[in-house]
């Protein structure tokens, strides 16, 4: 028998199959592998409106194509990502972990998933969020993230849902979806319309034969020929400056 991570009654393993609650409790818990683990949620804190305005403003960023905030935006649906969790003591004292429990290709491992603060565990009389029921289940194993945890002890293992807003948009005749985390308001583009890099590479490559053209020129200067035309110098330092002005405004086309 197992105890159950809430109340501490005594629980059988094969209790249902993965989503299961406590018969004495009644809170929900997760069973795998003969293991009977506590879930969390984490409090979304945006409400549609500002999840919305935090897209906006990632939209008229720098790396989206100019006129993204024009695109056609539908109504966000809040959703659950999946999210192991592990408390864990070992040579460098007490850790949290995380990973992802769905098995989307792009591992998010430059941002921590889950603010610690506004985990709430999930028990038997709380059922703080609406969208309880459409909880996704994880399709990484337990096990699989065991095994990154070697060498430390685990002291707890728990699956997290954490809450994002999923907007989808079209632009162009395109359809795109993005993601913005309801707990923190970041957001995860999935592919997006990006601006175009041509014009810069372009800009760059003429920027360049304008320094190297004349300059094959002025290497004449060492070699007995006249100096040039003050007017050629003034013309050649403004070389620079125009580029970057004419950079400026294709930024602003584009
Ligand atoms: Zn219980």
């Amino acid at each position: 028998m197992e105890k159950c991570p809430v109340c501490g009654g005594e629980v059988s393993r094969t209790l249902g199959s993965t989503w299961a609650s406590c018969p004495y409790c009644r809170s929900p818990l997760l069973v795998e592998e003969g293991a009977v683990m506590a879930r969390y949620a984490v409090r979304p804190s945006l409400d549609p409106a500002a999840a919305l305005r935090s897209l906006l403003r990632w939209m008229s960023g720098s790396e989206p194509v100019v006129g993204l905030p024009d695109a056609a935006i539908g109504t966000p649906r809040l959703e659950w990502l999946p999210v192991w969790f592990a408390r864990t003591r070992g040579k460098g004292g007490e850790r949290t972990h995380e990973r992802r429990a769905d098995d989307a290709a792009v591992l998010e491992a430059r941002r921590r998933l889950i603010p610690p603060a506004s985990m709430i565990r999930l028990t038997g009389d709380t059922h703080p969020f609406p969208g309880a029921s459409d909880f996704p289940q994880p399709t990484v194993s337990a096990a699989a993230f065991r095994a990154e945890l070697e060498g430390e002890e685990v002291l707890e293992l728990a699956l997290v849902h954490v809450p994002f807003y999923r907007f989808t948009y079209s632009f162009r005749g395109m359809a795109y979806t993005a993601a913005v985390d309801a707990a923190r308001g970041e957001v995860r583009p999935g592919p997006f319309p990006k601006k175009a890099e041509w014009p810069f590479n372009l800009l760059a490559v003429a920027t360049l034969l304008a320094y190297v053209l004349p300059g094959f020129s002025f290497t004449g200067v060492a070699t007995g020929q006249p100096a040039p035309a003050a007017a050629t110098l003034i013309a050649y330092a403004a070389i620079l400056p125009l580029s970057a002005a004419v950079a400026w405004l294709v930024a602003k086309l584009f």
